[in-house]
């Protein structure tokens, strides 16, 4: 049976011409970048020009560093065990991946103070809470570019200027959870963020490798200790073939980063004009990334279709993978987005990577059309 892969935002299928370009990385050249004789000094040389090129894709203005880590979860591990400070306070948002929820939840029962943002019901951090949360004891404001569930966009440039604004007197540092818009979006880091983490397993990558951009001037300090690695900020080993193959996904998605995003903009709009009305609704409409589309089969069960959808080849989510095995019984972000029973139980996620073609989505829309007819059929 054909699979069409509806799932891009959990993770995406490996970039092949990545993964050949790292190859010799594997083999050939498998050499510790620490050694010092020139096999080695090859490998590490490899790695800095690596590292540059990451630089080189998000921050034209060269304000930043870029360390490579084993994920999306460490690097904003390492941000919020960096700046969270006694008598001090964080501020994070009811919409943040698990990644960074969980954090702020571990230093909060660690006696540390975290203030929640709201978010709209448009999936945005409602931005008016976040600023009032803000004040002179703020050390740390972590906002997701891209909202994993909804799809939301927030303009972090200008929350970015306006924590900056509001926390001129002190240092605040700004974080940004870039994993949903990494090479997926075109962007530039601001000065005005602090830190940028990213994931490779987004974008054609492979799972376990990861990366955070951060400002050149932070006393940044390491989560991991040991050989001292990456500037000293991420010790063990490298694993070099993960990196390279990253670096070089990266590159490829950045060389086609505008056809890509017309392709799933087609996508979507394509799904979103041609799911029966009176089946789904389309949800979190207003500045949305065209990699997201959240739909809800009103008055059904999200997993139940979910199911009949993957009998017919079509995978999807009903909300963020990594928290399937968490005790919520809807997603904690969909609820934070007020939308109630009998939208949320029908709620599904479609989402769209680099090898998503309109050919596959039409088919895919047909068999979201007739299994929830069927479902809906059944239920009367
Ligand atoms: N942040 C967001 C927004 C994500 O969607 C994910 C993964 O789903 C992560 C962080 C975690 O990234 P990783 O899987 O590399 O740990």
């Amino acid at each position: 049976m054909q699979i069409i892969y509806l799932d891009n935002a959990a993770t995406t299928i490996p970039d092949s011409k990545a993964t050949e370009q790292a190859m010799e990385f594997i083999q050939d050249k498998f050499y510790n970048p620490s050694a010092i004789y020139r096999q080695g000094i090859f490998v590490h040389t490899a790695l800095d020009n690596a590292r540059e090129g990451m630089l080189q894709f998000l921050d034209a203005n060269r304000t930043h560093n870029f360390i490579f880590t084993s994920c999306g979860t460490e690097s904003n591990n390492q941000v919020f065990q960096f700046a969270v400070k006694s008598n001090k306070n964080i501020v994070v948002n009811l919409g943040e991946h698990p990644s960074v929820y969980n954090i702020a939840k571990h230093l909060e029962q660690k006696g540390y103070e975290v203030r929640y943002a709201k978010l709209a019901r448009s999936g945005a951090v409602d931005l008016e809470h976040l600023l009032s949360l803000v004040d002179d004891k703020t050390t740390l404001v972590s906002v997701m570019h891209i909202n994993n569930e909804t799809g939301a966009i927030n303009n972090i440039d200008r929350i970015a200027h306006l924590v900056r604004d509001k926390t001129k007197n002190h240092r605040c540092y700004v974080h940004v959870d870039g994993v949903q818009a990494f090479a997926k979006i075109t962007y530039n880091l601001s000065e005005n963020i602090d830190f940028y983490t990213v994931s490779a397993h987004k974008i054609g990558g492979l799972k376990g490798v990861g990366g955070t951009y951060y400002k050149k001037n932070i006393p940044f300090t390491p989560f991991i200790y040991g050989g001292g690695q990456e500037m000293g900020l991420r010790s063990g080993t490298e694993n070099v073939f993960g990196n390279m193959q990253f670096f070089y996904a990266t590159s490829n998605r950045m060389a086609n980063l505008k056809q890509c995003w017309q392709n799933v903009v087609d996508c979507k709009s394509y799904i979103q004009e041609y799911l029966e009305k009176e089946l789904f609704k389309i949800l979190y409409v207003q500045n949305n990334s065209p990699y997201i589309l959240t739909i809800s089969a009103v008055g059904l069960r999200g997993e139940v279709l979910l199911h009949m959808l993957e009998e017919e080849g079509v995978l999807c989510s009903t909300g963020s993978a990594c928290s399937s095995n968490a005790k919520y019984k809807y997603s904690r972000i969909i609820q934070a987005t007020s939308l109630k029973n009998p939208e949320i139980e029908g709620v599904l996620r479609l989402s769209f990577g680099y090898k998503t073609t309109l050919a596959e989505c039409k088919q895919a829309t047909e068999k979201l059309n007739s299994c929830a007819k069927k479902l809906k059929a059944k239920l009367l």
